[in-house]
Protein backbone atom coordinates (compact mmCIF):
# COMPACT_ATOMS: atom_id res chain seq x y z
CA UNK A 1 0.00 0.00 0.00
CA UNK A 2 1.26 3.33 -1.05
CA UNK A 3 2.42 5.29 2.09
CA UNK A 4 0.06 8.77 2.58
CA UNK A 5 3.02 10.63 3.43
CA UNK A 6 6.62 9.63 1.62
CA UNK A 7 4.90 7.40 -1.23
CA UNK A 8 7.01 3.97 -0.46
CA UNK A 9 5.44 0.84 -1.37
CA UNK A 10 6.64 -0.82 1.27
CA UNK A 11 5.01 -1.55 4.42
CA UNK A 12 4.22 -3.59 7.45
CA UNK A 13 0.63 -4.52 9.15
CA UNK A 14 0.79 -3.98 12.34
CA UNK A 15 -2.47 -5.03 13.86
CA UNK A 16 -5.49 -6.41 11.66
CA UNK A 17 -9.23 -6.24 13.47
CA UNK A 18 -12.09 -7.45 12.51
CA UNK A 19 -15.36 -4.76 11.81
CA UNK A 20 -19.01 -5.05 11.68
CA UNK A 21 -18.66 -9.25 12.49
CA UNK A 22 -16.16 -9.30 9.97
CA UNK A 23 -17.69 -8.09 7.17
CA UNK A 24 -14.64 -4.88 6.87
CA UNK A 25 -10.77 -5.97 8.49
CA UNK A 26 -9.38 -2.77 9.47
CA UNK A 27 -5.36 -2.72 8.95
CA UNK A 28 -2.54 -0.42 10.76
CA UNK A 29 0.22 -0.86 8.80
CA UNK A 30 3.66 1.15 9.38
CA UNK A 31 5.86 2.54 6.65
CA UNK A 32 8.80 0.34 6.57
CA UNK A 33 10.73 3.84 4.70
CA UNK A 34 9.61 6.87 7.02
CA UNK A 35 7.75 4.98 9.68
CA UNK A 36 4.35 7.20 9.12
CA UNK A 37 1.45 4.79 10.39
CA UNK A 38 -1.83 4.70 8.37
CA UNK A 39 -4.72 2.57 8.50
CA UNK A 40 -6.75 0.78 5.26
CA UNK A 41 -9.99 -1.07 5.13
CA UNK A 42 -10.63 -4.15 3.29
CA UNK A 43 -14.37 -5.23 2.22
CA UNK A 44 -15.71 -7.79 -0.35
CA UNK A 45 -16.32 -5.96 -3.84
CA UNK A 46 -20.03 -4.84 -3.27
CA UNK A 47 -20.97 -3.82 -6.83
CA UNK A 48 -20.45 -7.52 -8.03
CA UNK A 49 -23.65 -7.53 -6.79
CA UNK A 50 -27.07 -7.06 -9.77
CA UNK A 51 -30.37 -6.67 -8.77
CA UNK A 52 -32.51 -7.69 -10.85
CA UNK A 53 -35.96 -5.43 -11.44
CA UNK A 54 -39.67 -6.18 -11.91
CA UNK A 55 -39.34 -6.36 -16.32
CA UNK A 56 -36.31 -8.51 -15.65
CA UNK A 57 -33.34 -6.34 -16.40
CA UNK A 58 -30.44 -6.06 -14.16
CA UNK A 59 -28.59 -2.94 -12.64
CA UNK A 60 -25.68 -2.29 -10.43
CA UNK A 61 -26.25 -2.81 -6.47
CA UNK A 62 -26.62 0.75 -5.17
CA UNK A 63 -26.01 0.57 -1.68
CA UNK A 64 -26.07 4.31 -0.94
CA UNK A 65 -29.21 4.44 -3.09
CA UNK A 66 -30.93 1.69 -0.64
CA UNK A 67 -29.27 3.59 2.50
CA UNK A 68 -31.08 7.08 1.52
CA UNK A 69 -34.44 5.05 0.83
CA UNK A 70 -34.79 3.95 4.42
CA UNK A 71 -33.45 7.00 5.50
CA UNK A 72 -36.41 8.66 4.02
CA UNK A 73 -38.74 6.22 5.80
CA UNK A 74 -37.00 7.00 9.03
CA UNK A 75 -37.33 10.27 9.14
CA UNK A 76 -37.53 11.73 12.94
CA UNK A 77 -37.41 8.71 13.78
CA UNK A 78 -34.90 7.73 16.65
CA UNK A 79 -32.76 5.57 14.04
CA UNK A 80 -28.83 6.13 13.84
CA UNK A 81 -27.65 6.06 10.21
CA UNK A 82 -25.11 3.65 11.80
CA UNK A 83 -28.71 1.29 12.81
CA UNK A 84 -29.29 1.88 8.85
CA UNK A 85 -26.02 0.86 7.44
CA UNK A 86 -25.99 -2.19 9.75
CA UNK A 87 -29.20 -3.28 8.65
CA UNK A 88 -28.67 -3.12 5.06
CA UNK A 89 -25.36 -4.66 5.10
CA UNK A 90 -27.60 -7.35 7.06
CA UNK A 91 -30.07 -7.76 4.53
CA UNK A 92 -27.71 -8.10 1.50
CA UNK A 93 -25.51 -11.23 3.75
CA UNK A 94 -28.39 -12.71 3.96
CA UNK A 95 -29.82 -12.32 0.25
CA UNK A 96 -26.40 -13.06 -1.48
CA UNK A 97 -26.50 -16.39 0.89
CA UNK A 98 -30.45 -16.99 -0.60
CA UNK A 99 -29.72 -15.96 -4.23
CA UNK A 100 -26.25 -15.32 -5.08
CA UNK A 101 -24.87 -12.21 -7.06
CA UNK A 102 -27.99 -11.73 -8.65
CA UNK A 103 -31.02 -10.73 -6.43
CA UNK A 104 -34.45 -9.72 -7.38
CA UNK A 105 -35.40 -6.21 -6.73
CA UNK A 106 -38.77 -7.31 -5.18
CA UNK A 107 -36.38 -9.77 -2.41
CA UNK A 108 -34.38 -6.76 -1.18
CA UNK A 109 -38.23 -4.62 -0.51
CA UNK A 110 -39.28 -7.64 1.22
CA UNK A 111 -36.64 -7.93 3.33
CA UNK A 112 -36.47 -4.69 4.27
CA UNK A 113 -39.54 -4.48 5.17
CA UNK A 114 -39.06 -7.65 7.51
CA UNK A 115 -36.04 -5.83 9.66
CA UNK A 116 -37.93 -2.17 9.63
CA UNK A 117 -41.12 -4.08 10.91
CA UNK A 118 -39.14 -5.25 14.04
CA UNK A 119 -36.97 -1.49 14.25
CA UNK A 120 -39.33 1.14 14.08
CA UNK A 121 -43.25 0.50 13.20
CA UNK A 122 -43.79 4.15 11.92
CA UNK A 123 -40.73 3.80 9.11
CA UNK A 124 -42.04 -0.07 8.59
CA UNK A 125 -45.35 1.46 7.52
CA UNK A 126 -43.74 4.06 5.50
CA UNK A 127 -41.45 2.13 3.94
CA UNK A 128 -43.80 -0.77 3.47
CA UNK A 129 -46.52 1.90 1.85
CA UNK A 130 -43.73 2.51 -1.07
CA UNK A 131 -41.91 -0.04 -1.58
CA UNK A 132 -44.60 -3.11 -0.93
CA UNK A 133 -47.10 -2.14 -3.39
CA UNK A 134 -49.61 -3.57 -0.57
CA UNK A 135 -51.32 -6.45 -2.32
CA UNK A 136 -54.46 -4.34 -1.32
CA UNK A 137 -56.23 -1.14 -0.10
CA UNK A 138 -57.21 -3.41 3.44
CA UNK A 139 -54.05 -4.87 4.05
CA UNK A 140 -52.88 -1.06 4.08
CA UNK A 141 -55.47 -0.05 6.56
CA UNK A 142 -54.63 -2.84 8.73
CA UNK A 143 -51.71 -1.95 8.99
CA UNK A 144 -52.24 1.76 9.75
CA UNK A 145 -55.02 0.97 12.07
CA UNK A 146 -52.94 -1.83 13.95
CA UNK A 147 -50.01 1.26 14.48
CA UNK A 148 -52.20 3.21 15.76
CA UNK A 149 -53.33 0.96 18.21
CA UNK A 150 -49.90 0.44 19.56
CA UNK A 151 -48.53 3.94 19.73
CA UNK A 152 -51.17 6.48 20.05
CA UNK A 153 -49.09 9.17 20.67
CA UNK A 154 -46.97 8.96 16.63
CA UNK A 155 -46.34 11.53 14.63
CA UNK A 156 -49.26 11.77 11.89
CA UNK A 157 -48.37 9.99 8.71
CA UNK A 158 -47.48 11.95 5.47
CA UNK A 159 -48.82 9.50 3.43
CA UNK A 160 -52.53 9.40 4.28
ZN1 LIG B 1 6.43 6.52 4.17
Amino acid sequence: MKCPKCGALRDRVIDSRPLQEGAIIRRRRVCLQCGARFTTYEEIERLALRVQKRDGSFELFDRQKMILGIEKACEKRPISLKTIEDLVDRVMAELVQAHGHEIPSSAIGERIVEKLRTLDEVAYVRFASVYRKFRDASDFVHAVKKLNRSSPQSETLPLL
